[in-house]
């Protein structure tokens, strides 16, 4: 489709992290009279983000390294990384203000390592005199003719463009699906476990680095790593978070859980074996605590009716068989996602109906998306963010 620069009176609906940098970028130009429409004030769903500290990206400057971190929205996001990725947002978050530092896992945050700082600084931007901020929700969109009316919950409004920016959680997907657009059944992702063997929850607070887990996508076997986390009621952390994601669209219960196979120690049956052969004199809690935390240890011994002070030489054939399979294949079965839990959702705007160049609507002219209001969601680490960050980016490219 080409673009036709007639645009000057641009709608954003929402004015989070994707309509918030979007409505900065417009703003720039004093041709552009730009709107944005949110229920809460600006940039706000940016504050607990990253703990508090706003994890903006990831540094990964290989573009197809980047997009595997997102199971919806892979193939779409290659273009609008290979324009805006994340080296270019550190610059321009940079030109805004707001200097960026990368931790030892690649993980970036601003060097105030403050999101409520970070959104101060984005929100001065948003003080020029071609930009009008409405707190009011939008109920409706509709096209007539080339102009966009906007209904929201205290009066109707004209536009030339529409930019649809609600994120995962907002309206948007009913704004779109209005207009015409399919819509991808929404889904929690990035969610908290229950798992069947609650016993594990006495462990509450314990982590391991680098767990990796097994389990299967209808019949596909699947293969995350990440570190995880035991609560006092789920299994959590980024590997757990991975999980789900990848199982977004699986449906388990108490009846048909999800088996998951948890690898916590990065010792070898044989290595194991061979422990146990040269220690066969100590206690078995003092031999397996060589290979997980010693509270992990008791716990999958009382699990196995194991008594923890029992010699290693004494451990029967099908007692330590099981210790070993425990130690590096545990089966967990999940029965439930964590209510509420999640940080992101998968589904949204179907990608084929959006240009990926544009990001303009290849149904509707002059009606943009950016966000998570698309069908993209990605694991942690601030690829969540820097979809926000490149779509939007994208978008502005339209207008400037
Ligand atoms: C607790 C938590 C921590 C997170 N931490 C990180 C992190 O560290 N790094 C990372 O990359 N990602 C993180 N994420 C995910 C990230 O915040 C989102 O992916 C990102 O904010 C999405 O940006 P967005 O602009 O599409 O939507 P949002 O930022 O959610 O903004 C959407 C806006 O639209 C508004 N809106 C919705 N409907 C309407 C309507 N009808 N009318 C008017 N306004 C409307 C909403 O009020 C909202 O302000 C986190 C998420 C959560 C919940």
């Amino acid at each position: 489709m080409e673009q036709e620069l007639t645009y000057h009176n641009i709608a954003i609906i929402g004015c989070g992290a994707a309509g918030g940098l979007v409505s900065i970028l417009l703003s720039k130009n004093p041709e552009l009279n730009v709107t944005a429409f949110d229920i809460k004030e600006p940039f706000s769903t940016l504050l607990p983000t990253g703990g508090g500290r706003c994890n903006l990206t990831y540094d990964e400057d290989d573009v197809r390294e980047f997009v595997k971190n997102y199971p919806r929205g892979e193939k779409f996001l290659m273009s609008v990384f290979s324009k805006f990725g994340q080296r270019k947002t550190r610059e321009l978050f940079k030109d805004l203000g707001v200097k960026t530092y990368v931790q030892p896992d690649k993980r970036v945050f601003p060097i105030t390592d403050s999101s409520s700082k970070t959104i101060l600084t984005l929100k001065r931007h948003l003080e020029t005199s071609n930009f009008n901020f409405k707190q009011e929700k939008v109920i409706d969109v509709l096209k007539k003719e080339n102009d966009f009316i906007i209904k929201t919950d205290k009066s109707e409004y004209k536009f030339d463009a529409v930019v649809i920016t609600t994120g995962g959680r907002g309206n948007g997907c009913n704004l779109a699906k209005n207009l015409g657009h399919n819509i991808i059944d929404i889904k929690p992702s990035l969610t908290a476990l229950d798992i069947k063997e609650k016993g594990l929850y006495s462990l509450s607070g314990m982590s391991f680095k680098n767990v990796e887990a097994q389990f299967k996508v209808g019949k596909k076997k699947q293969t995350c790593i990440g570190d995880f986390l035991f609560t006092h009621k789920s299994i959590s952390g980024p590997c757990v978070f991975k999980v789900s994601a990848q199982t977004a669209y699986e449906y388990f219960n108490e009846q048909h859980p999800l088996e998951i196979i948890f690898k916590f120690t990065d010792y070898s049956v044989e290595q194991i074996e061979e422990e146990i052969k040269k220690n066969s004199k100590k206690t078995l809690k003092n031999v397996f605590s060589k290979f997980a935390p010693e509270s992990f240890v008791l716990t999958v011994l009382k699990m196995s009716n194991i008594e923890p002070d029992k010699q290693a030489a004494q451990l029967k054939k099908t007692e330590k068989e099981a210790l070993l399979q425990t130690l590096t294949a545990f089966k967990l079965h999940a029965t439930n996602r964590i209510k509420d839990s999640e940080i992101v959702t998968a589904g949204g705007v179907d990608l084929n109906e959006v240009n990926s160049k544009t990001m303009e609507s290849k149904l509707v002219n002059g009606l943009f998306f950016a966000g998570e209001v698309l069908n993209v969601d990605a694991y942690t680490g601030g690829f969540n963010l820097q979809n926000a960050w490149s779509t939007a980016y994208v978008v502005s490219t339209n207008f400037n």
